[in-house]
């Protein structure tokens, strides 16, 4: 397999070649989501970093390739957890390991159930995650992110990762559904009705959003290219709710509600009480 032949998560997988292909390869990821993606993704993503054949993704046919697929490559170290946890030990053992000089170009070390690491483990790993020696590059998956230290996560390119190609693809859809102004005084339900199967899905509904305020940003190129200027404060309107709704599911507010929230005034005028408070 490939990068490029990964059916789900586009988006992740595209980004992920370009970095190989421009060769801005960071140090650290995270890849969280189910075991077979974020297995499968750590392994392509290995490959394509190593791979000398092809440019932005594993090629599958080298010798590279092959070693890495079937685990016996000396510059990849895969770690798995032992028992319940992966301990300390372990992370000194990577350290130990990546002071070595790699036969190619970099060592790429794969943790995999990185959330099952103890605290201990996770401060151990950080000064390594900062600073890899040489050019190695460490990759981290887990079932969920918020197991891991604030620290860990923040010195890492985080990805979420899903296994339903359906929610994949459907984000940025449901994203321009939801402020389409063809849309503009249907009844909210037809679009909370777009919704509904995804706001069990707090990411997910986090992508929806992020969607939406891109096609907003469009819609306010175009208002003002064709001096649409009328359209100006409720695109506007429509961004500060947007704004709202991601604040609330950032602070943890319930899903469904937030999202059902956001579909009934999408589209409706700001309030006399809101442009007050716009004012003040
Ligand atoms: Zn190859």
């Amino acid at each position: 397999m490939s990068l490029a032949s990964i059916e789900t998560n586009a988006a992740v997988m595209r980004q992920l070649r370009d970095s190989v292909g421009k060769d801005r390869i960071s140090h650290a990821y995270l890849f969280a989501g189910p075991p077979e993606i974020r297995g499968r993704v750590g392994l392509e993503f290995a490959k394509a970093i190593l791979c000398e054949t092809s440019r932005d993704d594993a090629c599958d046919v080298c010798t590279i390739c092959k070693k890495v697929e079937h685990g016996n490559h000396e510059d990849v170290l895969d770690v798995q957890k032992s028992g319940n946890t992966i301990r300390k030990d372990e992370i000194l053992n990577i350290i130990d390991r990546l002071s070595f000089k790699p036969y190619g170009g970099r060592s790429v070390v794969i943790v995999d159930d990185a959330d099952t690491m103890t605290i201990a483990a996770q401060n151990k790993l950080l000064k390594t995650l900062e600073e890899p020696p040489g050019r190695s590059v460490i990759l981290l998956l887990a079932e969920r992110k918020d197991a891991l230290l604030p620290t860990v996560l923040s010195r890492c390119v985080q990805f979420q990762l899903r296994d339903d190609p359906h929610l994949d693809a459907d984000t940025a859809a449901i994203g321009r559904q939801l402020v389409d102004p063809r849309q503009k005084g249907q009844p909210f339900y037809l679009r909370a009705e777009a919704i509904a199967p995804h706001i069990s899905d707090r990411d997910l509904c986090l992508e929806v959003l992020d969607a939406a305020q891109d096609d907003l940003r469009k819609q306010l190129f175009e208002a003002v290219d064709r001096a649409q200027y009328a359209h100006v404060p409720l695109i506007r309107t429509a961004v500060a709710r947007i704004e709202q709704a991601r604040r609330s599911l950032q602070a943890g507010y319930n899903v469904g509600y937030t999202m059902k929230h956001l579909c009934l005034l999408i589209d409706k005028r700001e309030t006399t009480e809101e442009t007050v408070w716009r004012r003040l």
